[in-house]
């Protein structure tokens, strides 16, 4: 396993290139070899395909018969989608994890990275769960990241990152890469946001779960994260603030670069 070193993408980058190419002692690199460090320090994810699933969406609530339809989410149906929860200031969750995604989308395309969000704003409805993974399947994505925030009682606080477990038939191929991403996203996230790890779910901020049409979907590397819970008072501060959620980006694309990398 690679050590793993807090570090931003871009240094990241620089000091794998630094390390790859033996410099002239004297005179500095030759003009290849300049271009070279340039190009792959200024794109260092060309070629990588990402998907961003910013969780639910703005029109859910007005469409119940839409995304409480059945699809496949596994070996059983679940309903489309949900509507997400809320902060109790009504700061809604799918405009929170659009704005993330966004925010996400547009750190990994300056690195070069081609990424795809499953929605492309926050006033629809849907897509559908089951879709969601379809597209990451579709583009073969190198991984994927569903991004939430929860809505649990409000003393319970903290983030986790929730890992594919095992579904015979369909999460078999991606249960290992995705806990990759998965430690690589719990890491990031908390070193860059300052979030704790959840005190409610999970353990050390990971929980692993079977239910998920999202993950039983998908046949890619790919997990969410509960970014916080919105009915605490302390998390729902953070993510209310648009500062917050650029740390949250960011960190949320250093963990994904690093996957990347590996
Ligand atoms: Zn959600």
């Amino acid at each position: 396993m690679v050590a793993w070193r807090a570090v931003s993408v871009g240094a990241v980058a620089a000091s794998a290139v630094a390390a790859a190419v033996v410099l002239p002692v004297e005179g500095g690199p030759s003009r290849p070899q300049a271009q070279a460090v340039a190009a792959a320090t200024a794109r260092p994810l060309a070629g990588k395909v990402i998907v961003i699933d910013p969780g639910h969406n703005g029109r859910n609530y007005k469409h119940p018969k839409v995304i409480n339809r059945k699809v496949p989410a596994g070996p059983f149906k679940k309903a489309c989608d949900t509507t997400g929860t809320a902060t109790d200031s009504g700061y809604a969750e799918h405009a929170y994890t659009f704005d993330v995604a966004t925010r996400m989308a547009r750190l990994l395309r300056a690195q070069g990275a081609t990424v795809h969000l499953t929605r492309p704003n926050d006033t629809g409805v849907g897509p559908c769960v089951n879709q969601r993974a379809a597209l990451a399947n579709k583009v073969r994505a190198h991984a994927a990241i569903s991004i939430h925030a929860d809505g649990a009682p409000g003393k319970r606080r903290g983030f986790h990152v929730i890992l594919p477990g095992y579904v015979k038939g369909y999460t078999g191929p991606i249960v290992t890469p995705s806990k990759w991403l998965g430690y690589d996203i719990r890491y990031a996230f908390r070193k860059g946001t300052g979030q704790p790890y959840a005190n409610y779910i999970g353990r050390d901020g990971l929980d692993v779960r079977t239910d998920l049409g999202g993950l039983n979907m998908s046949k890619v590397p790919k997990v969410f994260i509960e970014c916080g819970n919105m009915r605490n008072a302390t998390d729902a501060a953070r993510m209310r603030s648009a500062a917050w959620r650029q740390r949250a980006a960011v960190s949320l694309a250093t963990g994904m670069a690093h996957y990347l990398k590996r």
